[in-house]
């Protein structure tokens, strides 16, 4: 892969565990595909790395679906912010899972420029 496609993908990451640190943190909005850095990087989900560490198209297996699933069920719309403790517990596990993906991408390619 380019150096210039590596990094924009480890950005786009950074960005989105960053948009989940604040959501979390500082009671950000999840507006979704509009401001998660991802989605925006990959609009079709194609080549999203979230898709290579799952095996799963979209966010299926991720930690977003019991966040967005809560989100409809609980509070009857989707609003993206943490509302309960329910909400609080999701984002925080999409942001655990995120950091975990930021890692998975870095190493990944630190790996690949030593081997
Ligand atoms: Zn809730």
């Amino acid at each position: 892969m380019p150096l210039d496609k590596i990094l924009e993908e480890i950005e786009a990451t950074k960005g989105s565990a960053q948009k989940w640190y604040d959501i979390v943190y500082y009671g950000d909005q999840d507006l979704g595909v509009q401001n998660c850095p991802l989605c925006l990087l990959y609009n079709e989900c194609m080549d999203c790395p979230i898709g290579w560490i799952t095996g799963e198209y979209v966010c299926k297996d991720s930690p977003y679906r019991s966040w967005s699933i809560h989100q409809l069920q609980k509070h009857k719309r989707f609003g993206g912010k943490i509302e309960c403790d329910v909400c609080r517990e999701s984002a925080n596990w999409e942001l655990m899972w995120l950091q975990f993906v930021e890692g998975m991408v870095s190493y990944g390619y630190e790996n690949e420029e030593a081997g």
